[in-house]
């Protein structure tokens, strides 16, 4: 039997964005930005920090509001269904300081993630673990002799599905829908477990 892997986005899949939750808490309109708006995550990334220090937004207040934000609706339970079959990871563009109490809420699965480097409370920078994380990733795990089903939401890990056994988007946006229209949509956790069932049958 040839074990599987379930790799899965974080934002916008299992919580809800959540440098958009800052934006709001914040009233920073120019943080509602995401890979959806900037496909380029250093440039995205720039733009945050900028925005971040601009307004004064400091780690410890960032942490505060996203201390009151929840997971989506029915992740825990869709996530500890998938877990009943196959191993899962997280593979996610966020960052292990703003991710971590997320996990917890999702009982601690595997995440793959990047950094943000603190000085003072103040977020100075980011360190990038590695260059397209999620494709590489899947790559590693496929030569692992797993085998993978990649779900994601953007546009900017479409790298995965080149790499990953099969896969599907997760409520994705529209210009990824459009770049890439033969990929399959699942509208919500039914749907992605429906897709993932099938794929585990084949
Ligand atoms: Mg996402």
């Amino acid at each position: 039997m040839t074990q599987t892997i379930l790799c899965i986005d974080m934002e916008s899949v299992l919580t809800p964005e959540l440098w958009q939750a800052v934006a709001k808490g914040f009233w920073v309109e120019e943080l509602m930005l995401t890979t959806k708006d900037i496909d380029d995550n250093k440039k995205l990334m720039e733009h945050r920090l900028k925005y971040l220090n601009e307004n004064d937004i400091t780690y410890s207040k960032m942490q505060e509001i996203l201390s009151k934000v929840d997971l989506l609706p029915w992740a825990l339970d869709f996530l500890n269904r998938a877990r009943d079959k196959m191993q899962v990871i997280i593979l996610s563009d966020t960052f292990i300081q703003l991710g971590k109490p997320f996990v917890q809420k999702l009982w601690n699965p595997t995440i793959f993630c990047h950094d943000l480097i603190v000085e003072d409370d103040k977020i100075v920078d980011y360190k990038f673990r590695i260059q397209d994380q999620k494709t590489q990733a899947v790559k590693r795990f496929k030569q692992l002799n797993f085998k993978t089903f990649a779900t994601w939401d953007s546009f900017n890990d479409t790298g995965m599905i080149k790499e990953a056994d099969a896969g599907c988007f997760f409520q994705p946006g529209k210009k990824a829908t459009d770049a890439f229209p033969e990929i399959d949509i699942a509208n919500d956790y039914e749907e992605l477990k429906w897709y993932i069932d099938r794929f585990m049958e084949e």
